[in-house]
């Protein structure tokens, strides 16, 4: 997606540990107008796979997938890492270890907001060593719903996540894909990632 490439060209960081810093437009202080596109854009890629759902995990996916529900016309459900006083026992829970924050977090989501009959698209900001969207995985294998695919708004190519998701046959959208962040250098792939 050009829009993107091109904004992480003008205001993404390379810091060290090979994260890249997006937070002036994407994870922190966030672009509604780019993110009506990113949605726009989720929308075109995952209309035809009959998706009931969306399923994010907070904070950060938060934005992408509203925006992708409103496209797509779909509820948005995002995982909490805080057990809340308002979370029931009725919960379908994974363990995830942040890539960023270099912590383990169990995420929940209440079982009343996942169908048998749902067909689940995962969708997160980043797509890095993969734990996030393995953790959501995991939790939709446990609902046993369906999952029509994998929708990140950026991956790191070079890290784990993206053959991961790819050699459990799902469906992978990323719409901005990093070859390398070698030498402070944002190098784009090809963003076709099947
Ligand atoms: P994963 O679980 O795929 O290793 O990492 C996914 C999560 O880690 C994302 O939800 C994102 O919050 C965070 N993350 C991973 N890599 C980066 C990065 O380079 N920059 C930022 N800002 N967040 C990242």
């Amino acid at each position: 997606m050009k829009l993107l490439e091109d904004r992480i060209k003008r205001d993404g960081t390379v810091l060290p540990g090979e994260v890249l810093k997006v937070d002036n437009f994407l994870n922190h202080q966030v672009d509604p107008k780019l993110m009506y596109e990113i949605g726009a854009e989720f929308k075109r890629l995952f209309e035809d796979a009959g998706v009931t759902r969306i399923l994010t995990v907070e904070s950060s996916g938060i934005a992408p997938a509203l925006m992708a529900g409103l496209q797509l016309n779909v509820p948005v459900v995002f995982a909490r890492k805080h057990r809340s006083l308002t979370l029931t026992d009725n919960l379908y829970t994974a363990t995830v270890y942040s890539y960023t924050k270099q912590v383990n977090n169990d995420i929940s989501i209440d079982k009343r907001f996942i169908d048998s009959d749902d067909k689940i698209l995962i969708i997160d900001d980043f797509l890095a060593n993969g734990q996030a969207v393995q953790g959501m995985l995991e939790i939709c294998k446990a609902a046993q719903v369906k999952v029509a695919g994998v929708g990140v708004v950026i991956e790191k190519r070079f890290q784990k996540g993206h053959q991961m998701v790819l050699d459990q046959g799902i469906h992978l959208e990323a719409l901005a894909s990093i070859a390398s962040l070698d030498n402070n250098q944002v190098s784009f792939a090809d963003s076709e990632t099947n």
